[in-house]
């Protein structure tokens, strides 16, 4: 089964064809408009996909000698994202597999997130996944490979979007997550005792407002320079770190409580690659008997290939001809 893939949600045009579940080509633009702005502008993310994702199409089949007619199945993101940039996506997505007369498969892209880890590891079930991305902070269990359970979510600033905001508050440029993590590594993690919302209560959620609107108001009373940048970076990161194992810790202790053991942690989405996050949750996952995965580079940020691996799994040919089936939704499920 050949698939071609459009993700579009944000701010990257990718596209992505898989074979047989194995990816054959992926190309991932990130649009540099946004640089400017210091953060996303909706509007010119969708004129951007606009412009450049016919002829990144065009360019992928030629490149790889192949008549688009032997595409089985098209997919595209049909959600959640902005929604011009969806839309764009989508449609041309749409358009091609109407033209080519084959099946339209719409794609969640937290679905494509959460299946990122089975693309590269066979899923020790009970399962739980820590999503983290600019537009949210996530976890998930996953008692089989057939269900997928929202547990706890952020109640306001999703994690990427705080790392973001923090940055722009010190004045490093966006994307603010690298640059925080490039200055954290001069700096003493120690100099700042910073707040740690939700982790003292008993339940899945998340909340970081708090703690941006603390850094804000040190802003206001510091004086700024090199120094104090430095050791902000590696203190925030460090008390981000202890936030997510926190909330791990209550997760897993809650679902031990309801009989439920988890045997391995998937942890996805663009934060993922914080080397800094991801050797602190490894460090406390080794003292549990749980395995820990992750996706393979290109699966951790926004892309295509992806979505045309939660395709390639949903897939099933009696779905097939659907060109605007539901969207997939995924339960909430109350554990407290
Ligand atoms: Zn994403």
């Amino acid at each position: 089964m050949l698939i071609f893939a459009v993700e579009t949600s944000c701010d990257e045009t990718s596209l992505c064809l898989m074979k047989e579940g194995k990816i054959l080509k992926h190309l991932v633009y990130s649009q540099e408009v946004h640089k400017l702005h210091g953060g996303v502008v909706p509007e010119l993310a969708s004129r951007s996909h606009l412009e450049k994702l016919q002829k990144l199409t065009i360019g992928l089949f030629e490149n790889e000698n192949l008549d688009p007619s032997n595409i089985d199945v098209f997919t595209a993101t049909c959600g959640p994202g902005l929604i011009g940039s969806l839309l764009v996506g989508s449609t041309f997505a749409k358009s091609l597999s109407i033209g080519f007369n084959k099946p339209f498969v719409p794609m969640n892209h937290l679905e494509g997130h959460v299946l990122s880890t089975s693309y590269n590891n066979r899923i020790a079930y009970p399962h739980l996944v820590l999503l983290l991305t600019g537009g949210h902070t996530h976890t998930y269990l996953m008692k089989n490979n057939k269900s997928v359970d929202l547990l706890g979510e952020s109640l306001d600033d999703a994690i990427g979007e705080v790392f973001d905001k923090v940055a722009k508050l010190i004045g490093l440029p966006y994307p603010g997550g690298a640059e925080i993590e490039k200055c954290a590594l001069d700096g003493d993690k120690y100099s700042y005792i910073l707040p740690q919302p939700l982790t003292n209560e008993k339940n899945f959620n998340f909340s970081f407002s708090g703690l941006k609107t603390h850094i804000n108001l040190m802003i206001k009373k510091e004086k700024i320079n090199d120094r104090f940048v430095k050791n902000l970076c590696a203190s925030f990161q460090n008390n981000i770190s202890q936030i997510l194992i926190k909330k791990l810790e209550t997760t897993i202790q809650i679902l031990k409580e309801n009989n439920l053991s988890i045997n391995s942690i998937s942890v996805v989405g663009g934060v993922s690659n914080n080397a800094y996050i991801k050797n602190s949750i490894e460090k406390y996952i080794a003292s549990k008997k749980i395995e820990v995965y992750y996706p393979i580079k290109e699966m951790m940020s926004d892309n295509a290939a992806m979505i045309a691996w939660a395709c390639h799994t949903n897939f099933r040919k009696e779905k097939a001809n659907i060109f605007f089936k539901e969207m997939p939704k995924m339960k909430i499920k109350n554990y407290l």
